[in-house]
């Protein structure tokens, strides 16, 4: 078995699609960042709309890297991404139906393309550059539009036997609860989500006679990020809303340290940049419902990477790791 040593001049395009807005990077294989940006994804012009948009902007940038740097490899980070099956099937908030990404690059680039679940990206991408650094059994859960998660266990990313490991948004909390994007009722991410939080400050004024400044914004212009900024001004039902929030998050969270037994779990998107007010109430109740063998042994963490970037620097990554091996086993 020999390593080649071609990879030094090898560039890696990294995309995470979400969406709203779509980022992508460009890297070397010493990790070093060459280039960054996003644009709107507007999924709504239809899926050829959006790739021609992509590959246009890799095209442009890597001709300027030419001839210096070769373009090794394409990592695409997307929502209901199954890295073994090259598609996204039937992502809510793409509405582009079941395409395989894979095939679409490939018409483009004669590289290898890889594509996973933007939240696995997420993890790999904290794992090799964020808060999870040198952690062997992590998760991160990405608190978006809905709830995402990636598991590290041993050192591995697990994927499972369909590429469909990690759906812990869709655990049921609830079997007569919310109506979920899945069709059941009742999933975490009904609660524990930018829009699950959202429809919690509904509930509670639906069923309560609490006074403020909530009364006075409609659904479609709320958005968690003023619910932050009312409970941080003391907003009752705001605050109510996140402890609520953190009580179903935590107790989910105890369940899932049972399953996996993680040194860390990661919090990364919108609804974690509510820190402490989210942060608090989950790390309460979620050390009230752990199992006595675990305690003291699981922390809490916020993302060190800003927003957009984990999925980006984690769709790089497993485009390195693939062409490592598949260089590795020439
Ligand atoms: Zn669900």
């Amino acid at each position: 078995m020999t390593i080649k040593n071609t990879e030094i001049q090898e560039l890696l395009v990294g995309v995470d699609i979400g969406g709203t807005n779509t980022a992508i990077g460009i890297m070397d294989v010493n990790n070093k960042i060459l280039f960054e940006d996003s644009f709107f994804t507007l999924p709504e012009n239809g899926v050829d709309d959006f790739f021609n948009r992509l590959t246009n902007i890799i095209k442009k940038e890597y001709e300027k890297f030419k001839p210096n740097y070769l373009l090794g490899g394409i990592g695409l980070a997307a929502p209901s991404a199954n890295y073994l099956s090259g598609a996204i099937e039937s992502p809510a908030n793409l509405k582009w139906g079941n395409v395989n990404l894979i095939e679409i690059m490939k018409k483009h680039f004669d590289v290898p393309v890889v594509i996973l679940n933007d939240a696995n990206a997420a993890a790999l991408g904290e794992h090799n550059f964020g808060a999870a650094k040198y952690m062997k059994n992590f998760i991160v859960l990405t608190l978006g539009t809905g709830l995402g998660s990636g598991i590290f266990v041993d050192g591995h990313l697990l994927h499972g036997e369909n590429g469909l490991a990690g759906e812990l948004g869709h655990t049921i909390i609830d079997p007569d609860g919310r109506q979920c994007t899945c069709g059941r009722k009742g999933c975490l991410e009904t609660y524990v989500s930018a829009i699950g939080i959202k429809r919690s400050v509904f509930h509670f004024l639906c069923n309560s006679d609490d006074k403020g400044e909530l009364r006075n914004i409609s659904y479609n212009d709320l958005t968690s990020k003023k619910i932050s900024e009312l409970a941080r001004a003391h907003d009752p039902l705001a605050i109510k809303a996140f402890n609520y929030t953190g009580e179903i998050f935590g107790k989910a969270l105890a369940n899932v340290v049972t399953y996996y037994n993680p040194e860390a779990i990661i919090l990364f998107g919108g609804l974690a940049d509510s820190d402490d007010l989210l942060i608090d109430p989950t790390s309460f109740f979620f050390d009230k419902y752990l199992l006595n063998i675990y305690k003291g042994k699981v922390r809490i963490l916020k993302s060190e990477l800003q927003n957009g970037k984990a999925a980006v620097l984690g769709a790089c990554s497993f485009a390195r790791e693939i062409i490592t091996k598949s260089i590795i086993s020439v």
